[in-house]
Order: C-alpha cells, then structure tokens, then sequence
C-alpha cells in the first residue's frame, strides 16, 4: 500500500493548496533524479512525492482519499500515470514552469491575442484602431532586476551566477548530462535580496496597455495582425513576446463577400426585367447606378467592376456582382390581371425563345442559389 500523502510530503491533513504546492517544490527539488543522481531511491521517492501532491493537489481527490484511502481513489479510476522517465521531466518542467531540456537562459515573454471587430466598410476603407490589452510588463520600480532599489543583488547561491543547473539524467545508455535553468534565479544568476516591493521579486507587473493598431484595407474576417513585441515582457536579457490582433468583420446585410469580390441581391419587378433599364444599386460607399438589359431573366448576375473589396496591400479592387431577383407580381388588381391576360395571350415563342439549354438554364439557376 501506497504511503498516506500527508506524511510523503511533510503536511498537516489541513494544509492549504499552497503548502501542498510549496512542500511539494521543497521536495521535487531535492528529490528529482535530474539534480539528485548521487540518490539511487531517489527517483521512487521523486514519483511517491509526485503521487501525493496529484492527489493532494486536486480538490476532488483529495476528499476522496481523505475519506476512503488509497483504496477509494483506485475503485475510482485514478491511478497515477507518470512510471515513465519522459513523463517525471515533463511534470518537472510543468511545474517549475517549462524549463526544456536544453533551453538555459531567461525566457522569452509570451504572446497575447486580442480581437478587434469592425464593419465591412472599414475592412474596405482600412482603420486605426485602439486595443486594450492586459500584458506583463517589465516592473519599473526596480527596473526589472527584481530588487528593492537601493538594495543589494547577490550572486545566486544555488547556480554560483551561472544561472543554469547541470542535471544528470540516468539513461538506459548511462548518464547524459544537460543543462536546465536555475530555479532559484531563474538564470539570472544573481537573486535580490530584499525583493522589490511593487513586484515581489519577479521583476515584472501585469498592467493594461492600449495600442493603435493600423488595419489595412481589404482585411478579411478571420486574419491576425501582428505585432511584434508587444506582447509580455521577456525575462531580463530576452525578447518580449508578440501581439497578435485577431480581426472579426461583422456580417453585412447587404453584402456576401466571396473573396475580394461583394455580392448583392437586387429585387426586380418581372416586367421591368423584361423591359430593362437603369437601376440603382447599394454599393460600399452608398449607391451606383447599373444597366439592367432588357429580358434580363431571374438569377442573372450584373458585374459593377471595381466595386468590390480592395485587395489586400494591392491597388486593385473586386467587383460588385448583383443577382437579379426578379419578382413576379402577386395579388393583382383587377386592371393589372387585364393588362396581364394581355400581354400574356400577345406572347408567343418568339418572345420567350432562350439561346440557353435546359441544362445551362438549370445551372445557372442552381449556381445563382448556391450564391
Ligand atoms: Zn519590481
Ligand atoms: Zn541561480
């Protein structure tokens, strides 16, 4: 039987989360194979630790153990996973804060995303616009070396200024050497020793910063801006991480957008359809007039060149496709039935003859619904 947590990691059976996490750091670090190669029990007692902090560390299994034990946990399903060697350097590295085999130095600050969204006009149009964001930043009260200032900085005790660990790795091929990062500096190399007061030590605050982001005409809903180095501060000595806007352009009513071209739909009364003429129809900026020749039939499309979408850091622009939607009158007065027995006995084939095959009619009409 597995041993009882509590005493694994040294904890009252009251302990809050935090003297679980910290008892457990306490413990890993002395523990982990990694940096304790001169200990061969070490890497058990480093997965027993393991096993009581996964235990200990989740709300729900903790009351689960507390009131059956070992045994409650089991018949539950949980078993702890991590027999592996890979899988003790990646709980390592998890909770030490993805420390990479290999890496050393300090670490790069992370990316942050943000959306913005806009209209279809300013999507056409461009647009400057302001984000907010909430990024870690550098601490400027001690200017990101972590000390209170005025106070000294040492050299760190645990990695004598290097930074870095040497952790010896047993291997079925024997111990292989690698370099892992100092968690003690972090890789700094130097520890303050009265930790700044506005960041406790970290060297970096989280605060909001706002941006003018410059969209470019053109952009299409679902495309990211970035913005280099504008995302969180990069531990002293590495680069900060990137800011990527994600650009959401609202639907449109009047507008489909199918590439850099627009689609409209355009209702038209039959018999104008057969008579043509000029019409106007909605565009970006507002209106344009367009020809609709005479015996345009329904789900016929009209092409304003140029005025589409801008291509996207081009100059040229897409077009405005219009779909002629041709209505045929409903609930006709008794003058207009007359008129349309009339018309409708003066028509022969001639009139209503189509160069088109059934076939084209039909592909055009499937195609004009599927626009
Ligand atoms: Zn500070
Ligand atoms: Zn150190």
């Amino acid at each position: 039987m597995p041993r009882d947590p509590y005493d694994v990691l040294g904890v009252a059976r009251d302990a809050s989360a935090q003297d679980v996490k910290k008892a457990f750091r306490a413990l890993a670090m002395e523990l982990h194979p990694d940096v304790n190669a001169h200990d061969p029990d070490a890497e058990e007692k480093f997965k027993e630790a393991a096993e009581a902090n996964e235990i200990l560390s989740d709300p729900e299994r903790r009351a689960t153990y507390d009131r059956y034990g070992h045994e409650g946990l089991r018949s539950g399903g949980y078993a702890p996973n991590f027999d592996a060697f890979g899988s003790i350097s990646d709980l390592f590295n998890a909770f030490f804060g993805g420390v990479s085999a290999g890496r050393a130095g300090p670490a790069p600050g992370g990316d942050v995303a943000v959306a913005v969204e806009l209209d279809l006009l300013e999507a056409a149009n461009g647009a400057k616009l302001e984000v907010a964001y909430e990024v870690v930043e550098r601490c400027e009260h001690c200017h990101g070396n972590g000390a209170e200032p005025g106070t000294p900085i040492t050299t760190c005790a645990r990695c004598g200024g290097a930074g870095q660990l040497q952790a010896v790795t047993r291997t079925p091929l024997g111990q292989m050497v690698r370099t892992i990062l100092c968690d003690e500096c972090h890789g700094d190399g130097r520890v303050a020793e009265q930790p700044c007061g506005e960041c406790r030590g970290r060297g970096r605050v989280s605060s909001t910063r706002a941006v003018e982001v410059e969209v470019p005409a053109g952009i299409s809903d679902g495309q990211r801006i970035r913005l280099g180095g504008h995302g969180h501060a990069g531990e002293a000595g590495a680069p900060d991480g990137d800011l990527y806007v994600l650009v959401r352009v609202r639907v449109d009513e009047r507008f489909v957008r199918e590439g850099d071209d627009l689609i409209t739909a355009l209702d038209v009364a039959a018999p104008l359809a057969a008579l043509g003429g000029v019409l106007e129809v909605p565009t970006l900026e507002g209106s344009a007039s367009i020809e609709l020749p005479a015996g345009t039939q329904p789900g016929e499309v009209l092409t304003l060149r140029g005025a589409g979408m801008p291509a996207l850091r081009r100059s040229r622009r897409g077009d405005l496709r219009v779909l002629v939607n041709v209505l045929v009158p409903r609930r006709l007065s008794p003058e207009q039935r007359e008129l349309m027995e009339r018309l409708n006995e003066s028509l022969s084939e001639e009139n209503l003859r189509s160069p088109e095959s059934v076939f084209a009619k039909l592909r055009r009409a499937l195609g004009s619904q599927a626009a």
